[in-house]
C-alpha cells in the first residue's frame, strides 16, 4: 500500500513535509518525497489534505476506568487515534488477582488494539488499610514479569513504602531491578528528599497533576512526567507552561490514566490531550511527539512512534492538525477506523472466567444492617467533612440502641461492605454536606478495592441499593423510596460491561441524573468512587474502618457514651 499526497508530521526532526510512505503488510517500507511516483500495482491512498502522524500511545492507563472490556474499549479509542496503551489492569487485579490480571491480558489478543500490560503493583494499595480481593507480593510480580506482554511494573502507588523500606514493596521493586524492568510511580506531591529516595530505588516516572514548576522540578531528576489529559485533572495547561519555561522537553509523555465513559464518547482519549496542547499554544508536532515517539521509547517500543522504513504502519490521517481530528487510524498496516467509526467492531473468542460473573460476595441486606448500633445514651460520631479531606464531630442521641442521625439534613452514612467473600468486615461512618437528601446510592466500583459502598439517607433504600447491584452482579445503583430509579450494571468482577462503551456511558448519565434528583448534583461518581481510597487525604472510610491516611491508622468512628460521660461533657 502507498499512501501519498500528504503532509508527514516528522516526530523526531520536528518537521512536516509532503512524502509519500509505502507500507508492505504491518511495517512501513519507504518514504520519500512527494514528488515521488507511487509504486505501479500498489493499492494506492490518497492523502491529500490530510497530515500523516505516528498512532496515538498511551504509556499509562486503566482499561477499568472506560468500564468496558478491552474489545470494546479498542473500538471506541481507535476512532480517536489511539494505536497502543499500556494498561495496568489493577482495577481488575484488586478483585480477582492474577486471573484479573490475565483476563484483561487475553481479552486484548487480537484485537486490533496493540494492548501493552505494566504489572500491577498496589494489590491492594495500602496493605492492612482495606481488603481486596487479592494481595501481590514479589513472587506475582515475578511471574507476571515472564509474560511477552507485561513490559514493566505499573505505578508503585506505595511510596511511603518505598521510601521507608516496607518489605512487600522493597521485595516488589527488587524483582523490577533485578530484571531490568520498566519501573513506573506515582508519588503524589511529594518532592525534596523523599523524591529522591523514590526515584534512587528505580523508580522514575509519576502521572500526578503538576504545575510547571513541578514537571520541570521532576524532569531536571531524570524523570518522566506523565501529563494526565483525563478532565478530572488536566495538567496539559501545566505541560505548555513548562513547555514555555523550558524548551522541549523530552520528559513528558501525555497519558490518560481514567477516563470514565461519558468523557472518552463525548471528549475523547489521548486525542484530546492533543488537541488541548495545541489550543493552549504547544506547536502541533510537540504535542504529537509527546502521545507517540515519547512513550514509544519510555515503553521501550523502539518499532513504534514514528514514521519510517522498519517501524511499525500505525499511522493516522488527520484532516486538521491544529484540530487534532483524526479522519483515519491504521495499525498494522490494515485500516482500523475512519470517519469516526470502526470499519468492523472488533470481536474476541475470549470469555471472561466464572469467577469474574460471580464477584460480588455479600450477604442479602436488609434496613437493620445498616444501622448503626451501641449502647449508652449518646454517640460521639467522626464525620467526614469535605468528602474525605476533613474529620468532625458531633454527638448524636442513641435511642434502642441505635445512633439517631437521619433528623441531621446534611448527614449521609456511608456503609462500606467486603465483597471478594475474604471476610465478613464491613464498617459506617457519617458523611456531612454531599447533598443526598433522601435515598441511597451505591457502587461495587470503588478505589482501589472495589468493594460494596453504600452512601444513603435512608437505611432500607441503602439495603435495596445494595441488593439490586448483588443481583446484578455489580454497577452503580440509585434507589429512592425502595424504588430503584436507575442501575448501570457491570457484571464482570463488579467492574466492567462487555458493551459498547456508549451504551455504558447512557447508563452512566442516567445514574448521575437520579443522583442529582436525590440532591448530589457534584460528580455523584466521583463521590462514591474516590471515598474509599487511603492513599488520598484525608479521612477514609473501608471496609474495615475509618483510615486517619496521614498516620495511616484506624480511628472509631462512633464511641458510645453513658450519662455519666455525656453530663461531664455538658459541664
Ligand atoms: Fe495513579
Ligand atoms: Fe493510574
Ligand atoms: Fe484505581
Amino acid at each position: 500500500m502507498v499512501i501519498t499526497g500528504g503532509l508527514l508530521v516528522n516526530v523526531l526532526t520536528r518537521e512536516i513535509y509532503p512524502a509519500t510512505v509505502g507500507i508492505c503488510e504491518d511495517t512501513i517500507a519507504y518514504v520519500t518525497g512527494a514528488e515521488d511516483a507511487a509504486v505501479a500495482g500498489a493499492q494506492v491512498v490518497d492523502a491529500r489534505g490530510c497530515w500523516l502522524t505516528p498512532g496515538l500511545i498511551d504509556a499509562h492507563m486503566h482499561i477499568e476506568s472506560t468500564h468496558a472490556t478491552p474489545q470494546h474499549f479498542a473500538d471506541a479509542a481507535l476512532p480517536r487515534g489511539v494505536t497502543c496503551v499500556a494498561q495496568d489492569p489493577h482495577e481488575m487485579a484488586n478483585v480477582l488477582g492474577l486471573e484479573g490480571v490475565h483476563a484483561m491480558r487475553r481479552a486484548a489478543v487480537g484485537l486490533p488494539l496493540r494492548v501493552l500490560t505494566l504489572a500491577s503493583t498496589c494489590v491492594p494499595s495500602v496493605p492492612g488499610m482495606e481488603t481486596s480481593g487479592a494481595e501481590f507480593g514479589a513472587a506475582e510480580i515475578d511471574a507476571l514479569l515472564d509474560e511477552a506482554d507485561v513490559i514493566g511494573l505499573a505505578e508503585v502507588m506505595d511510596f511511603w513504602g518505598v521510601i521507608r523500606q516496607k518489605p512487600r514493596v522493597t521485595e516488589i521493586v527488587k524483582v523490577g531491578r533485578a530484571r531490568g524492568a520498566l519501573m513506573t510511580g506515582h508519588i503524589r506531591q511529594l518532592g525534596g528528599r523523599e523524591l529522591n529516595t523514590y526515584l534512587a530505588a528505580g523508580i522514575d516516572s509519576d502521572h500526578e497533576q503538576l504545575d510547571a514548576a513541578g514537571i520541570l522540578a521532576r524532569s531536571r531528576l531524570g524523570m518522566t512526567v506523565e501529563i494526565c489529559c483525563c478532565q478530572a485533572r488536566d495538567t496539559i495547561p501545566a505541560a505548555v507552561e513548562a513547555w514555555r519555561m523550558g524548551g522541549p522537553l523530552d520528559a513528558v509523555v501525555f497519558v490518560t490514566d481514567d477516563i470514565p465513559p461519558q468523557e472518552l464518547i463525548s471528549a475523547g482519549h489521548l486525542d484530546q490531550g492533543v488537541r488541548r496542547a495545541i489550543q493552549w499554544g504547544m506547536p502541533a508536532v510537540e504535542a504529537v511527539r509527546a502521545a507517540t515517539l515519547l512513550p514509544a521509547r519510555r515503553l521501550r517500543q523502539y518499532d513504534l512512534g514514528l514514521i519510517a522504513p522498519g517501524r511499525k504502519a500505525d499511522i493516522l490521517l488527520i484532516d486538521d492538525l491544529n484540530a487534532f481530528h483524526v479522519a483515519a487510524t491504521m495499525v498494522n498496516g490494515r485500516w482500523a477506523a475512519r470517519g469516526g467509526q470502526m470499519l468492523e467492531p472488533s470481536t474476541s473468542a475470549y470469555a471472561m472466567p466464572e469467577s469474574a460473573l460471580h464477584s460480588v460476595h455479600v450477604p442479602r441486606l436488609s434496613a437493620e444492617d445498616f444501622a448503626v448500633v451501641g449502647h449508652g445514651s449518646r454517640a460521639r460520631a467522626r464525620v467526614l467533612a469535605q468528602r474525605g479531606r476533613e474529620l468532625k464531630e458531633r454527638l448524636l442521641p442513641v435511642r434502642a440502641g441505635q445512633v439517631v442521625w437521619q433528623d441531621q439534613p446534611d448527614l449521609a452514612l456511608v456503609s462500606v461492605w467486603h465483597r471478594h467473600g475474604r471476610t465478613q468486615d464491613h464498617a459506617s461512618v457519617l458523611l456531612e454536606g454531599c447533598g443526598l437528601q433522601r435515598g441511597a446510592l451505591a457502587t461495587t466500583y470503588a478505589h482501589d478495592a472495589h468493594n460494596l459502598v453504600v452512601v444513603g439517607r435512608d437505611p432500607g433504600d441503602m439495603a435495596a441499593a445494595a441488593n439490586a447491584l448483588r443481583e446484578a452482579g455489580g454497577g452503580y445503583a440509585a434507589v429512592c423510596a425502595g424504588q430503584v430509579l436507575a442501575l448501570a450494571a457491570l457484571p464482570v468482577a463488579g467492574i466492567l460491561a462487555d458493551r459498547p462503551v456508549a451504551e455504558i456511558a447512557v447508563e452512566f448519565d442516567q445514574f448521575c441524573a437520579a443522583a442529582g434528583d436525590l440532591g448530589v448534583s457534584e460528580q455523584p461518581l466521583k463521590l462514591l468512587t474516590s471515598l474509599p481510597l487511603p492513599v488520598v487525604p484525608s479521612f477514609r472510610p473501608t471496609d474495615r474502618g475509618l483510615v486517619d491516611v496521614q498516620r495511616q491508622a484506624f480511628i472509631p468512628a462512633f464511641e458510645f457514651l453513658d450519662e455519666d460521660t455525656t453530663n461531664q461533657e455538658a459541664r
